[in-house]
């Protein structure tokens, strides 16, 4: 999510609920029910994501708010709940990494709830997107942070790094500033963890993968993100995410939204619809910005809402929309979802 360094600030001074220490809702799934009982370790295969046998893969989930100021949603609660109720395949964890209370900063704190994460994600049998939530280049903490999950869960089948969220537009080129991040940082993970899959970004908060499509990465593996928000992106973005699929690229929607790219705004019902249809057509996966309770359209929860066990009056217009777009989704391939148990 793009965010400028005054949103950072104001932000910031959002008060977070205590995490709920409760388990979240009965027995774990079925084996051989979950998305990763499903398909196993994920790999790039003629720029497409496969699972172990061979087949396309398509990741439909949601994206976590910012860790430093939603918290209370990086708990095993939630994660369970949105593997049980929202039947997501795919968890994103966004660790902060911009501002003056982040990862940065914070190591521990913030390698915490990614392990929260990612261990409920195990648990759960979905998979999980370790985001360095980042618009800026830090490299030395970028490695830092995602060598050591790759150090701790790198031999999950589970688990899938991004490293740089939102690379920003001006003054910043693919070839001289992010190719060579992500060569530095994702050959960092690569050494440790050499199989999992990797996504990159790219520079105008992960838009223009054209171009990186003209000078690729060397891993394999590898997707690159598109991002995009229905309300304010429309073919003209899909055009150059065609472009860049033609060249052989595997993309990953890790975030968008169906409102506008502030995070606020009506629902852009029809364009939304657009985009999916897309997505859906070049098995595309897509995750959704974003599990939190700050008052915007893009929240998908009502502001001060728990951890879990939602209910209607819980959810925003966005979230009953997103969740009910997951749970058709999960319907359409029983095999790989537990059944839902219902949300009320
Ligand atoms: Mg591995």
């Amino acid at each position: 999510m793009k965010a400028t360094l005054a949103a950072l600030l104001v932000m910031g001074s959002t008060v977070a609920h205590p995490a709920g220490a409760e388990p979240a809702n009965g027995a774990r799934p079925v084996p051989g029910t979950s998305p990763v009982a499903c398909h196993g370790a994920l790999s790039v295969k003629d720029g497409r994501i496969v699972g172990q046998h061979g087949e396309p893969v398509t990741l439909r989930g949601m994206s976590l708010f910012w860790s430093q100021w939603a918290p209370q949603y990086y708990s095993a609660e939630t994660v369970a709940w949105l593997a049980r109720d929202w039947q997501v395949d795919v968890v994103r964890a966004a660790i902060a990494a911009e501002g003056t209370d982040s990862a940065r900063q914070h190591f521990e704190r913030e390698f915490a709830k990614a392990s929260a994460v990612v261990d409920a994600a195990v648990a759960n049998g979905i998979y999980v997107i370790v985001d360095w939530h980042a618009h800026r280049a830090h490299p030395e903490e970028a490695e830092r942070f995602l060598t050591a999950i790759a150090a701790r869960y790198g031999h999950l089948p589970n688990l899938i790094y991004e490293d740089w969220n939102e690379p920003l537009r001006d003054g910043v080129e693919w070839s001289r500033d992010v190719k060579s991040y992500h060569e530095r940082v994702l050959g960092a993970v690569r050494a440790i963890d050499p199989d999992n899959l990797v996504i990159a970004g790219s520079p105008s908060w992960s838009q223009d993968v054209d171009e990186a499509a003209h000078d690729p990465l060397p891993f394999a593996n590898l997707a690159y993100t598109l991002h995009y928000y229905a309300g304010t992106h429309r073919q003209e973005l899909r055009d150059k995410a065609d472009a860049a699929r033609a060249k052989g690229l595997a993309l990953l929607v890790t975030e968008f939204g169906v409102v506008d790219a502030d995070g606020d705004g009506p629902i852009a019902l029809e364009e939304s619809e657009r985009w999916w249809a897309w997505d859906e057509a070049h098995d595309i996966g897509w995750m959704a910005w974003s599990i939190g309770d700050r008052d915007e359209s893009s929240a998908a929860l009502r502001p001060g809402t728990a951890p879990a066990k939602w209910t209607e009056s819980d959810l925003t217009e966005g979230g009953k929309l997103l969740r009910a777009r997951l749970r058709a989704a999960a319907s359409r391939n029983p095999a790989c979802h537990a059944s839902a148990p219902g949300i009320r």
